[in-house]
């Protein structure tokens, strides 16, 4: 096959074939979509229960780069989300405040919106709330019980995992032996407990409940995701994803139930977040180690660090969470958005150099082959700052020309594509969550375009427009003092 006609990408050609690690198959192989140049894809979204914590952006921010990843190969996406807004933590803590499920999780979804948009997570082309999908999960129970996957017990009805010898195949669970016929009426349990398990369970009583042709009650988790997935992207997709814990039981049962049901596979590619842990645990809600995005921020944390440092450690790959490699990823987005200013505003000399051409293609292919490399974040970035150390010793030897610019520029367009903390927005989002908004004040890397700017106008002897710049940075805090060597320094008032 010739690489350049490599059937694995959408319109644009690649020199790698993507390969991605198939948690079914257990290896990692060349990914190939159903349908030429189209991606179907369906990610675990959140229980709207609380407030996400950085864990879960772990995952969310990984199926963001992936998205962003295949698009940026020419693929069209499209990406269904689900809202878990009915389970029992959900159903527990309504009643508790005394509140409709549907009021209780509106003020979380709301959140969670806010702080995916907040780590520029691209919206999915469907986000579907599963309480809007009763139906859908009804008829699905249905068909599986004309097959006679289901049987009845007090009002719910379970799936029974018997009936579907390719049970397990997904976390290679052995079901010999198990008993059969015992059944599991939570959603959340372990591989040593393996059960037929509630598609639809009874009303307790004082539960909400939906009426239904399947008598009153309210689904479980698992026939949710199988419902919403297939409803919107067929019965076969592409690609599903979420953090490995859903592997079992959660995923290994959405197989159970879309497989039974349409006798076809259901996803051809499963993709499993690593987790974050903090000092070598699982960061979770139960263990009381958690910080939400909205705790970071308050604690001076910006967006882009969370979001970046969410990012660089390849998905397969546990990230240890410490406020350390927060820092550090707060200074890597400083050093590339510096970068950019001094490309966008730095005066070089005419013309353009060989060596930067070359320098820029090798940066390039390195970038694609580690984010082709099964999203190989960490080799993709190092490309980056390896390019930018070399770019930047240029420019200090004058070597680096004014035609240069536009090429390095491009492939940071392309990093940012993917990784998305180029842009110096931070205290506005900030402000959106009502910290910091006492001025407009705006980072370094905007100061110095800005001062850029204005000694470009005074050079071109356009006082008006550098007095503009100077009173709007006044506005902003921002103080310029010109020196008497012909320089600009700047200061935070
Ligand atoms: P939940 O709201 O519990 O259904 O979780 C939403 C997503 O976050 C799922 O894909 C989980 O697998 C994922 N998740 C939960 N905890 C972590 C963690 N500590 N690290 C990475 N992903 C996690
Ligand atoms: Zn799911």
């Amino acid at each position: 096959m010739s690489v350049q006609e490599s059937p694995t990408t959408g319109d644009r050609t690649t020199m790698t074939s993507i390969q991605f690690h198939n948690t079914l198959s257990g290896q990692t192989e060349p990914f190939v979509p159903l349908v030429k140049g189209e991606v179907r894809a369906y990610t675990c979204g959140p229980t709207v229960y609380d407030f996400a914590h950085i864990g879960n952006f772990r995952t969310f921010v990984f199926q963001d780069v992936l998205r962003r990843y295949l698009k940026s190969k020419g693929f069209r996406v499209i990406q269904v989300m689900n809202l878990t807004d009915v389970d029992d933590r959900i159903i527990q803590k309504s009643a508790a405040a005394g509140v409709s499920i549907r009021e209780y999780t509106d003020k979380y979804i709301q959140a969670y919106l806010d702080d995916r948009k907040s780590l520029n997570l691209e919206p999915p082309e469907h986000i579907a709330r599963a309480t809007e999908h009763i139906d859908d999960m009804v008829e699905l129970i249905q068909r599986l019980t004309a097959k006679g996957f289901t049987y009845t017990s007090d009002g719910s009805t379970y799936f029974r995992i018997s009936k579907f010898p390719a049970y397990g195949k997904l976390s290679k669970i052995d079901v010999a032996g198990m008993q059969a016929g015992a059944r599991v009426d939570v959603d959340r349990y372990d591989k040593d407990n393996a059960r037929d398990f509630a598609l639809w369970k009874a009303p307790k009583p004082g539960e909400h409940f939906w009426e239904t042709p399947i008598g009153p009650g309210r689904p479980g988790w698992h026939i949710e995701c199988s419902a919403m997935a297939m409803k919107y992207l067929g019965d076969t997709l592409d690609i599903h994803s979420g953090g490995v814990d859903l592997t079992f039981p959660h995923h290994e049962n959405e197989i159970a139930e879309s497989e039974a049901a349409t006798g076809k596979p259901f996803a051809r590619y499963w993709l499993h977040a690593e987790h974050l842990l903090v000092d070598q645990e699982k960061m979770s809600k139960s263990l009381g180690n958690f910080a939400t995005l909205r705790e970071l921020f308050a604690g001076g944390h910006k967006p882009s660090s969370i979001r970046f440092l969410l990012a660089s450690v390849p998905y397969r790959r546990q990230l240890n969470f410490t406020p350390e490699s927060l820092q550090g990823a707060a200074s890597s987005v400083e050093r590339l958005r510096t970068f950019a200013a001094r490309l966008r505003s730095g005066k070089f000399p005419a013309g353009a150099s060989a060596s930067i051409t070359d320098r820029v293609a090798k940066a390039r292919e390195e970038f694609d082959q580690g984010l082709a490399d099964d999203l190989n974040t960490a080799q993709a970035l190092a490309a980056i700052f390896d390019l930018v150390r070399d770019v930047n010793t240029a420019i200090d030897r004058g070597e680096f020309r004014e035609g240069d610019a536009a090429p390095v520029l491009a492939v940071l367009e392309m990093f940012d594509a993917i990784f998305a903390v180029l842009r110096d927005d931070d205290a506005e989002k900030l402000r959106a969550f009502g910290i910091g908004g006492d001025s407009a004040a705006p980072g370094d890397a905007e100061i110095e375009a800005r001062v850029a700017e204005r000694e470009a106008a005074r050079k071109r002897r356009d006082f008006a427009a550098s007095d503009r710049i100077r009173d709007e940075l006044a506005e902003r805090g921002i103080i310029l003092e010109d020196s008497r060597d012909g320089g600009v320094r700047w200061k935070r008032k």
